[in-house]
């Protein structure tokens, strides 16, 4: 597979709760258990993001793991045979899919992973036994987490950070950290070196030296004790990581853009950063609750913005950025594509044009608790379109 028609990417997610994306990937995989409780994978071809966004179609509700390589070697070879390389804009497997069909594709997968089946003896086991060993869990400490529990309820700052920036861990006197490099001004999934070393070694003092990197440009430390979470906190916060805003407004996706990526056509980045810095003077953050909202400085797509609960893409409109609008994206097990809300807003209106957004969402909201995406589908694009451009209109009359 040297010269597949195009790029290929693969996400896995082990949890029923996506947080890989996998609906947006040429394969998606995401790990199931069949009735008799063997564990395996739904597997999903053709999504993507892009000029073209779509989202992937199941393939095989379940594929035992065993047959996990010779299926993705089936993909891969099915798509190598049909995929165009007449066109680069459509040589993606998810063209591939919308124009054979999924039925057909579907057959010519199961056909071609037969033939592969009997290739696979052994090695390929050896090889998951391999990755297994690697990924083994640490040795799980047992210990008290009662000073957690007592620095929970006296510190308001850990709390905030608590709240929003651990998640539930399998062993419960243990938590997933993520620490956040979305500080509010600062440049969005940036680390300087310093904080990079700072990170590290805190991962070897209190999370078995495991560290990973999220799509959403964050740091996962997947295994740290709760009695260790008074001490880490307070190292993240002396290097300048401490911002308590996981999932929140501010946690915000961009790709590089214009500051960076030869391809942009508009900036990115210093959207990221006006909007963070505009919500926080405002101190809406946490009255908004989960939000996600992504960024891209061109139609390629790298900041994911058509699966953003609000997605900007930045264009060119005759020399000048421009900024179009999309709402009710979502990158989670439930993927969709989010809808355009009309024509785009010049650099120095995207900023008031997402206050508009939102504080139409806080009016309409029917409960604290009602998130933006769940209002979102609730009464649809219509009252956020108002929102939007009726007052532009006002004041463009004034
Ligand atoms: S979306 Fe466009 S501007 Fe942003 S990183 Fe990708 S290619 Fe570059």
């Amino acid at each position: 597979f040297q010269f597949l028609p195009r790029k290929f990417k693969i996400a896995i997610t082990g949890s029923p709760n996506d947080r890989a994306v996998t609906k947006a990937h040429d394969i998606g995989l995401r790990m199931v258990r069949n009735p008799g409780g063997e564990p395996g994978f739904e597997v999903m071809v053709g999504g993507g993001l892009g000029r073209t966004p779509m989202i992937g179609m199941t393939v095989r509700d379940f594929l035992p793991e065993a047959d996990l390589l010779p299926y993705v070697e089936a993909v891969l070879s099915v798509y190598n045979v049909l995929g165009r390389r007449d066109n680069k804009y459509k040589a993606r497997i998810k063209i591939t899919l919308h124009e054979t069909g999924k039925d057909e594709i579907t057959r010519m997968i199961e056909e071609e992973f037969l033939r592969l089946r009997p290739q696979f003896g052994g090695n390929d086991q050896k090889l998951l036994d391999d990755i297994r060993e690697a990924f083994a869990p640490p040795a799980f400490r047992n210990a008290p987490i009662e000073a957690y529990d007592a620095f929970y309820t006296a510190d308001p700052v850990f709390r905030a950070w608590a709240d929003t920036n651990l998640t539930q861990h399998r062993n419960d006197q243990y938590a997933i950290v993520t620490v956040s490099l979305k500080a509010p001004g600062e440049t969005p999934g940036d680390a300087t070196s310093a904080q990079m070393r700072v990170i590290a070694d805190l991962a070897e003092t209190y999370g078995h030296s495991d560290l990973r990197i999220s799509h959403e440009q964050n740091v996962i430390l997947p295994h740290v004790h709760k009695s260790d979470l008074p001490a880490l906190h307070a190292a993240l916060v002396q290097a300048g990581l401490g911002t308590a805003n996981v999932g929140l407004l501010s946690d915000i996706i961009a790709c590089p853009g214009m500051d960076y990526c030869a391809l942009a056509t508009a900036r990115s980045i210093p959207v990221a950063q006006e909007l963070a810095t505009h919500f926080e003077a405002l101190k809406l953050e946490h009255e908004i609750g989960p939000l996600k909202i992504k960024i891209s400085g061109c139609i390629n797509a790298c900041g994911h913005h058509h699966v953003g609960h609000i997605g900007i893409l930045g264009l060119d409109r005759a020399g000048v950025e421009n900024y179009q609008i999309t709402l009710g994206g979502d990158g989670t097990e439930d993927a969709v594509i989010g809808e355009k809300t009309g024509p785009g807003f010049a650099y120095t209106e995207i900023v008031p044009a997402i206050e508009r957004i939102l504080r139409a969402y806080l009016g309409l909201r029917t409960e604290a608790s009602e998130t933006f995406l769940q209002a979102f589908k609730r009464v649809g694009m219509e009252p956020f379109k108002l929102a939007l451009y009726e007052s532009e209109g006002a004041q463009d009359a004034a």
